[in-house]
């Protein structure tokens, strides 16, 4: 496979920004080589500036169920866009998003719109506090929200993938108002409300953890922090930027049934443009400003670009069976590699939920905490990585990042999948 011309980008890249690239995991370094510089996606498929082709299972890290560039999402930006990108005041196209979503999501009544999954965190962070007249949070290990202060604190994705779980250039005393328990431990969450009684604000989880691995939790832990935190008054916030219009439309809290006190969204919701967005009750939310005194504002908050691809994205979700379809094409492919999979021994896992995906190997049957993944075990990812790159698949480049089925993966595409990866698997295990 050819890689000068993003090998070429990336030495120009290198001496433009930090380590070549303006988002650390993109950088390639845990699996190693240079990272491709991508030139166009079409559906499932990217190529890169080589020319390469690739089936990918990124999705740009999630947001993008339906595929790269869809034809209804690309007309809604072009139209969109023809009239204004960006004008400050509002517009009828924020009405229309919100009422798709809140329709269709009973566990949110009224939202802000943000720029990206960490604003949204760390404004819903703000609004507990607010709320709550209480400082401190409860987040759990591997559990990642975005790269705002207080929440760099043992946190997943691009962190744990380069092996320092918390962040330089987070003041100590910021750190001392983040309490950070392990998932799927209920005493170690007790103790914390006992040690720190009326002082937390929010508990704070992503309800389907997917950024340090694919952590499912047991429906009773979740259950659990609902109780504790309503007999605490403490607030219960799920992050819901991956798993929100992902597992499906109303996202983990309609997956378990659970309401929690603030919800936020990222991803999905920009049709693959930048929005973020927090939501909660009426009564929550009264408290955001100009209606309360929890500042928070953006300059581009609701762009109406966004919010077009958005709904053209969302539209496309909430069509009858869609959900369904998606997690069929995930189990046919989780099945389909196992079935051309023939390397014994080799403890390879699939956990998934929807149209999430997460590759390891172990001979655990559950992961449901950090502290389980084997690090070691990452070398195998390192070398199945490589090899399906060179079969044509594109996976996240790290062990610790989780896959994505989207809507334009057909079936030719899942069963190649599976026949480069059972080859991989064979080089990874040697
Ligand atoms: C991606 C992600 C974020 C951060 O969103 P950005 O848009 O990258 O700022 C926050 N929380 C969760 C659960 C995420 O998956």
């Amino acid at each position: 496979m050819k890689r000068e011309k993003s090998e070429a980008l990336f030495e120009k890249a290198k001496k433009y920004f930090p380590g070549g690239v303006n988002s650390p995991v993109r950088a390639f370094r845990s699996v190693g080589g240079t990272p491709l510089f991508i030139q166009k996606g079409k559906g499932a498929h990217i190529w890169d500036a080589d020319g390469n082709e690739f089936i990918d299972y990124c999705g740009s890290w999630g947001p993008l169920i339906l595929g790269h560039a869809n034809d209804k999402v690309v007309n809604a930006i072009k139209t969109t866009v023809e009239n204004g990108s960006s004008f400050g005041a509002p517009t009828a196209l924020e009405n229309e998003l919100a009422e798709l979503i809140l329709d269709n999501n009973k566990y949110i009544q009224k939202i802000r719109f943000v720029s990206s999954g960490t604003e949204a965190v760390m404004s819903a962070i703000r609004l507990a506090r607010g709320f709550t007249k209480r400082n401190k949070i409860l987040k759990f290990e591997g559990c990642y929200h975005g790269h705002s202060d207080s929440l760099l604190v043992k946190a997943g994705s691009g962190l744990v993938t380069f092996g320092n779980t918390s962040s330089a250039g987070v003041p100590e005393s910021f750190v001392n108002e983040t309490i950070v328990v392990a998932l799927d431990n209920e005493a170690a969450v007790k103790q914390a409300f006992a040690d720190f009684k009326d002082q937390i604000a929010c508990v704070i989880i992503e309800p389907i953890p997917a950024n340090n691995g694919l952590l499912l939790q047991r429906k009773e832990f979740l259950q659990f922090l609902r109780l504790i935190c309503t007999e605490n008054k403490t607030l219960l916030l799920f992050d819901e930027v991956i798993s929100g219009f992902r597992v499906r439309f109303d996202g983990a809290a309609g997956y378990y049934g659970i309401q929690p006190d603030i919800i936020t969204y990222g991803k999905i919701i920009g049709g693959g443009l930048p929005v973020g967005m927090y939501g909660a009750s009426v009564e929550i939310m009264s408290h955001i400003s100009p209606e309360g005194n929890v500042y928070q504002a953006g300059t581009l908050s609701g762009n109406p670009v966004a919010m077009a691809a958005g709904i053209a994205q969302l539209t496309e979700c909430l069509k009858p069976d869609f959900y369904k379809k998606l997690e069929e094409h995930t189990q046919f492919l989780i099945k389909e590699i196992f079935k051309n999979a023939n390397t014994p021994n080799s403890n390879l896992k699939i956990y998934s939920v929807g149209s999430i995906f997460w590759i390891a190997f172990t001979d655990k049957e559950h992961i449901r905490s950090a502290e389980e993944i084997d690090a070691d075990s990452m070398k195998y990812f390192r070398i199945l990585h490589k090899e399906l790159l060179e079969r044509g698949i594109y996976l996240g480049p790290s062990g610790y990042e989780v896959g994505f089925v989207c809507e334009a993966h057909t079936k030719e595409d899942l069963i190649a999948t599976a026949k480069a990866f059972a080859e991989a698997l064979e080089i990874a295990m040697r």
